[in-house]
């Protein structure tokens, strides 16, 4: 798996480079910064760690900012359901980040209802986890979706109980001065080692009826207006549903 995570990394950075100007000629500078690459599942050298199996200190309650009550069994992270969606405690612009995540073996629930979690980029934008396996749902719903949006270009989802991972690349929108949105967000996502999300353009956050950019918003579940038009933290959805994870890391861009 270690080398389809080089090769994703590679592949996302190769097409879909972010704020990357050429440079032509034959110069010596500058030079790019050593960066030791995913080995053995570990993760590079640079990664921002939001979750190594140890313990929930990078994250806390979206609306109380209380400790995660989330649970850490053998390194896996597990929702405990209804204790409330997880928010980061540090606040990202672009990034590339990878999750894994893992659907309840025990099927309950069908449709949104069966293995429903999601990360979401700025608190805004939801990419959607759920347990896509032969559970057929609106299909801007499903696994590799951005919520309400985009389906993914296939599902490349795992049946229930088996790992699953996402390495994708977010690009954040852009505000001018007035608040006023000059670019919007983006997205490319591969789920499994699979492009789902071929750096989609985000037409707003992702949990209202008709999707928004906002200068001044309210982020999902936060409960508080706030300026959007800088760095947000990530939110990890408690959708009431069993979902566990491991791993998670991103790297700034
Ligand atoms: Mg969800």
């Amino acid at each position: 798996m270690n080398k389809f995570i080089t090769f994703f990394v590679a592949a996302i950075l190769s097409t879909y480079s972010i704020a990357q100007d050429p440079i032509l000629g034959d110069p010596s500078e500058p030079v790019p910064t050593i960066v030791t690459g995913v080995v053995d599942g570990k993760p590079p050298s640079d990664a921002i760690i939001l979750f190594d199996g140890n313990n929930m200190d990078s994250w806390e309650h979206v609306r109380t900012g209380e400790p995660s009550k989330w649970h850490i069994d053998n390194g896996i992270l597990t929702v405990a359901n209804g204790t409330g969606t997880l928010v980061s405690k540090q606040s990202f612009s672009d990034i590339q980040m990878h999750i894994e995540w893992r659907p309840s073996a025990e099927i309950v629930g069908a449709g949104q209802s069966r293995g429903n979690s999601g990360i979401f980029m700025q608190s805004l934008f939801e990419i959607q986890m759920l347990d896509s396996w032969d559970n057929p749902t609106y299909v801007n719903g499903q696994a590799g979706s951005v919520y309400h949006q985009y389906p993914p270009l296939v599902n490349a989802s795992n049946p229930p109980g088996e790992w699953q991972n996402y390495d994708l690349v977010f690009k954040a929108p852009v505000y001018n001065r007035e608040g006023q949105l000059e670019a919007p967000a983006y997205i490319t996502l591969f789920h499994n080692g699979v492009l789902v999300l071929n750096h989609v353009e985000v037409l707003g956050s992702t949990f209202p009826r008709v999707p928004e950019y906002r200068a001044v918003c309210e982020p999902y579940e936060i409960g508080e207006i706030m300026d959007c038009t800088g760095k947000l933290p990530l939110l990890l959805q408690d959708h009431g549903q069993v979902m566990s994870f491991r791993n998670i890391w991103l790297r700034e861009l």
